[in-house]
């Protein structure tokens, strides 16, 4: 990645870095890695920790892997492994060769477990989970030690041994590390450190019916592959002391671990196990909904990897929780989106004018300037004729006081075109709706300005009707009514905040046929609208689909200025 631009602001894992860099520790090398669960798809909350763990790692030259923690063959699968890798390199990082598993180290936490037993670290417990669960204590309360705590060191071998040979049923037996039942840390009252589970691995098959669990792996993954600083989120804070002692007790390679806070939006829920909801109980589309918080979903809705770092850099790293507004992350879009995306014209909801004084069969090409924020970006020609499409409200027949857009008998200008003027109204007969208006226009502004000097106060975006294609457009708002989801009133649950207005589908939208074979992906800005993005699975060649990514309306920018005078960078 070339682009710096995002390069972030010194935080305090980047100080605590730079201490490890000036003293030495560690050789002077900085790796990091991204550990995730393969069993789900990631969200922009991931995308935090890919952007810190990734770009930790290239600012100071160092190395970050990629590490499936796959511990729960349960809920784990390659299709989320793939489904990650593509999410993490859309990102923009690169984890070259070194993508690990730590299904790829069972061998070797086998061996560490057996270490600890040997060193009378470990013992095999025959407590059911239920009795293990009863025996920890509370918060409050201390633990009280296992029955099967003081077996010997040969028995505790032989039943890890035979647990691994498949002589037990799930859950019959553990392996627990022997540390303190009466620890003000719950996560140190002899933690379970290997399960038996008689289920297949998406990667080991079935080698294995013992699986280690989270904790023991997690830290010892890190070890084994030379991780200097593991850099993690905010809820592995109390796990760090039990990290620490199987490191210690081993005597093997520690990392330094560093946690930071998750990142929390307003109108969003960021956990797999809620996004699970949404997409299972059919409140959105899928995994890929462009509703929802994934960065498939982000991507089909248009979002930019550029923006997404962006938005990264610009709400920094620390250590306590806070909840970012989610319009930061839309005027990041829109900021890069008005760079790159091209200008089109198009029509949401078509009104039909019609303009009397212009020639029956003819057409002119007219310019149009794709971005005037990139004039590299050059010119294109939209067709103009005798019958136009306009958006219904930028007519009004009785304008309210500070309408400035077409009434009638008033005159307004049409982007790249001409001045016209509305002379007639034609109304269905039954409902009394507007469905046509009539209008002249002024031959001699062509180009968008008058000879005489004279004025208009609006102009307004067109398409013409011959030539337009016809599209169907998704207007897509916040995913939940309120901005904190999670606070919920008695009796309810998140999800009675979903918005019922997230989606609106307009099907009869009308489009300047230069979009005629807009791939997908592809990110336009609809003049005047917003910007949008060519939907990557409904849209086909002779049927669009474009999914608005973001409003023009810049309400981000608009809270800063409430707050901070508008001159300060946000
Ligand atoms: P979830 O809570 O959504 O189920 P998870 O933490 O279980 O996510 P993992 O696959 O374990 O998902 O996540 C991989 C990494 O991403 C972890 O190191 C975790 O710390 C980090 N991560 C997950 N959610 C966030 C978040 N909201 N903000 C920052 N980092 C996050
Ligand atoms: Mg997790």
């Amino acid at each position: 990645m070339n682009d710096r631009s995002d390069r972030q602001p010194k935080d305090f894992i980047r100080e605590i870095i730079d201490e490890d860099m000036r003293t030495g520790r560690y050789e002077g090398h900085v790796h990091t890695r991204f550990p995730p669960e393969p069993n789900g798809y990631l969200h922009i909350g991931h995308a935090k920790a890919i952007c810190i763990n990734f770009g930790i790692a290239e600012e100071y030259g160092g190395l970050c892997n990629l590490r499936f923690d796959d511990t729960n063959p349960c809920k784990e699968g390659e299709e989320y492994v793939e489904a990650i890798k593509e999410d993490v390199r859309w990102l923009g990082f690169d984890w070259d060769d070194r993508e690990y598993y730590a299904s790829g180290y069972f061998e070797k936490l086998y061996e560490y477990a057996v270490e600890l037993i040997k060193m009378g670290k470990a013992y095999v417990c025959d407590l059911s989970p239920e009795q293990i669960k009863e025996y920890r204590g509370t918060l409050t309360e201390p633990g009280r030690e296992s029955p099967y705590r003081n077996r010997s060191v040969e028995e505790n071998l032989d039943l890890f041994r035979r647990m691994r040979a498949g002589e037990f049923p799930d859950g019959s037996r553990t392996l627990r590390a022997k540390i303190d039942m009466a620890s003000s840390n719950i996560n140190m009252r002899d933690p379970v450190i290997y399960r038996i589970l008689h289920v297949a691995h998406h990667r080991t098959g079935n080698k294995w019916c013992i699986y280690p669990m989270y904790d023991f792996t997690h830290c010892l993954s890190d070890s084994v592959e030379g991780i200097t600083h593991s850099l993690c989120s905010i809820e592995f804070e109390d796990h760090r002391p039990l990290y620490d002692w199987f490191l210690d007790q081993l005597g093997v390679h520690h990392p330094q671990q560093i946690e930071f806070a998750r990142l929390n939006m307003t109108y969003t829920v960021l956990s797999k196990r809620r996004l699970i909801q949404l997409v299972e109980e059919g409140y959105v589309d899928g995994w890929d909904d462009p509703r929802m918080p994934t960065l498939r979903g982000m991507r089909r809705r248009g979002y930019t990897p550029e923006a997404i770092r962006n938005f990264m850099a610009r709400i920094g790293v620390a250590k306590a929780e806070s909840v970012v507004d989610y319009a930061l992350l839309e005027h990041c879009v829109r900021e890069h989106l008005n760079r790159i995306a091209p200008r089109v014209m198009a029509v949401l909801r078509p009104l039909k004018v019609v303009i009397e004084n212009y020639p029956d069969d003819k057409t002119e090409m007219l310019e149009a300037i794709n971005n005037p924020e990139d004039p590299g970006m050059g010119t294109r020609k939209v067709p103009f004729s005798k019958v136009l499409y306009i958006e219904q409200d930028d007519f009004m027949e009785n304008p309210p006081k500070k309408y400035y857009r077409l009434a009638p008998g008033r005159e307004v200008r049409l982007r790249y075109g001409y001045f016209i003027k509305c002379i007639e109204v034609v109304k269905d007969e039954k409902t009394g709706k507007v469905i046509e208006i009539h209008c002249t226009y002024d031959p001699q502004t062509r180009g968008g300005n008058a000879p005489d000097g004279r004025k208009v106060k609006a102009t307004l975006h067109w398409v013409s009707a011959a030539h337009a294609l016809s599209a169907e457009v998704r207007l897509y708002n916040h995913l939940f009514t309120k901005p904190n989801p999670m606070d919920v009133e008695e009796g309810k649950t998140f999800k009675d905040y979903i918005n019922p207005d997230s989606l609106e589908i307009l099907t009869d939208c009308k489009v300047e046929p230069s979009l005629a074979g807009a791939m997908p992906g592809e990110r336009y800005q609809f003049e005047r609208i917003g910007y949008f993005c060519v939907d990557s699975v409904d849209s086909k060649p002779d049927r669009l689909v474009f999914n608005r990514t973001v409003t023009i309306r810049d309400t981000w920018a608009k809270i800063k200025q409430k707050v901070m005078g508008g001159d300060r960078k946000s």
